[in-house]
């Protein structure tokens, strides 16, 4: 079952296969700054199981709080981060409001909750961790 997605203007286009490996918002400040929001709701694919087939993305590198890269793909006209590779994990995290279709979009879990804004209404329906799950 093949899905698709993509940014605002539609030039980055992606398609995944197969069931995500998890989906959660996550609320580290880094992911505020890019959403403009209190989190980014990340459903993750693994390498295999993505593939761009738009435009090229235009990419910003940082470290994540695993100190190993994570490369943040955004469309160059509209700006929009269709997603960012998480390389200590080799996936995916996906804007989950990017895909075409949203049926199989369900949170599971929040994370960095400690970093987020006072102002965030943090979920009460999905377990919520404080920083990385260790499991
Ligand atoms: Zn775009
Ligand atoms: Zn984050």
């Amino acid at each position: 079952m093949v899905k698709a997605g993509g940014c605002q203007c539609g030039k980055v286009r992606y398609e995944v296969t197969g069931e995500p490996m998890n989906q959660m918002f996550c609320y580290c400040s880094d992911c505020q700054k890019r959403t403009g929001g209190d989190k980014w709701f990340g459903v993750w694919y693994s390498y295999d199981n993505f593939k761009f087939t738009g435009a090229e993305t235009k990419t910003f590198t940082r470290k994540g709080s695993s100190g190993e890269d994570v490369h943040n793909h955004y469309c160059p006209d509209c700006g929009v981060t269709v997603c960012a590779d998480i390389t200590i994990g080799k996936f995916f995290t996906i804007n989950g409001p990017s895909f075409d279709t949203g049926d199989h979009l369900a949170p599971k879990m929040a994370i960095f909750t400690a970093s987020a804004p006072k102002w965030a209404v943090l979920p009460s329906n999905i377990p919520n961790f404080e920083t990385f799950p260790s499991s």
